[in-house]
């Protein structure tokens, strides 16, 4: 049998694993960050119907630009964008990928500051682009200072910032994006995919638009819209970024199919929108059940909790999957993430992770 390593492979790739949680058929699935809630029925006929409506011209090509759709998210997203000032793929995965493809790539450079996205170094890898593993604080917050110092250090091409950040809930201070903007030769990324879920008083990278034009913010719908199975991700930025997107996305990379059924769920904003505030409360009670029980928690403006377990996770996340709860190991010694889902799902998971259980 072929395997892998028989192929001439790139180098970089050599002896690599994909990007993959686990795909388990357990009672209760909180490893993904993805929105607990099912699609309601009158959206399911509204997405079924405009669906329908492509299904004869799938003969046709799509609209290459997605025009209506950016239109659509546009609006969604306020702060006076424009159809211009958005891009719409397959995923904010597809979205990052875009950017790296024409911002960072062979010979240029890309900084995260870790624990963060897993998957900013593989997009990373995919694109050639040489990866730089910028630090957090120990409560894994970042300073406005400690980012420019890092920002200083490596000069890298492309800066990538995520608020709240993937797996740490922590949200940034906006004093970090203008400081970075300030201190960074090259382009600043924000991913906001958990935009939504953020306690109030914690501001957007989307009101820094104006006057900063190396500036992008990543948006998806697959968590607080519920929508991850329809891959529907976006950026906001100057329309100039939006320019050099197009020489390297594929031609009709978004389906009819996808944007319609996005068009459609946007439309039923309001009622797909409405789960957020019930996962905001379970993501609290989360933290302070948690808290009360003694275990260190860190703070989240997400869909998801990031707890210490006090010993060897790998163990912990078994003995958790065994009460048929699966929460997720983001490889970070001691500690593991759980998504805020259903107050049935956080009953499960609270139960599974009490003393006696353990
Ligand atoms: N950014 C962050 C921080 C994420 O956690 C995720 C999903 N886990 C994504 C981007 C990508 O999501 P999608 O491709 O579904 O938009």
């Amino acid at each position: 049998m072929t395997s892998l390593d028989d192929l001439p492979i790139r180098d970089e790739l050599r002896g690599r694993r994909p990007y993959g949680a686990p795909q388990l058929e357990v009672p209760v699935r909180l490893n993904t960050n993805e929105n607990s809630y099912p699609v309601p029925d009158a959206v399911v006929e509204a997405i079924g119907k405009a669906v329908a409506v492509e299904l004869r011209d799938l003969n046709r090509y799509p609209d290459r630009d997605a025009v209506a759709l950016r239109t659509d998210l546009a609006d969604y997203l306020g702060h006076g964008l424009t159809t211009a000032n958005l891009w719409a793929a397959n995923g904010s995965n597809e979205i990052q990928q875009q950017l790296l493809q024409a911002f960072g790539g062979p010979g240029r450079s890309m900084l995260g500051f870790t624990p963060a996205y897993s998957m900013h170094p593989l997009l990373a890898l995919g694109t050639g682009t040489r990866w730089l593993d910028g630090r957090r604080g120990a409560d894994f917050g970042l300073t406005p200072a400690d980012a420019v110092a890092q920002v200083r250090q490596h000069q890298p091409d492309v800066v990538f910032l995520c608020s709240p950040n993937n797996p740490t809930g922590t949200a940034l201070d906006p004093e970090v994006v203008t400081a970075v903007l300030a201190a960074a030769p090259g382009m600043v990324v924000v991913d906001e995919a958990y935009a939504e879920f953020a306690r109030p008083g914690t501001p957007s990278a989307l009101s820094l638009l104006p006057g900063h034009p190396r500036l992008v913010v990543t948006r998806t719908m697959s968590k607080a819209f519920g929508f991850a199975g329809g891959r529907l991700g976006y950026l906001a930025a100057d329309p100039a970024v939006v320019d050099a997107i197009q020489l390297v996305r594929l031609p009709y990379h978004l389906s009819a199919l996808t944007q319609a059924a996005a068009r459609a769920a946007l439309a039923h904003r309001d009622a797909l929108l409405a789960t957020v505030e019930v996962i905001k409360e379970q993501r609290d009670r989360i933290v302070a059940e948690l808290r009360r029980n003694g275990i260190t928690v860190a703070d989240s403006d997400a869909n998801f909790v990031l707890f210490e377990v006090g010993g060897d996770q790998a163990t912990v996340w078994q003995a958790l999957l065994d009460r048929g709860v699966l929460v997720r190991d983001v490889g970070l010694a001691g500690w593991l993430r759980v998504t805020a889902g259903t107050p049935q799902e956080t009953d499960a998971f609270l139960a599974a992770m009490a003393p006696s259980e353990r």
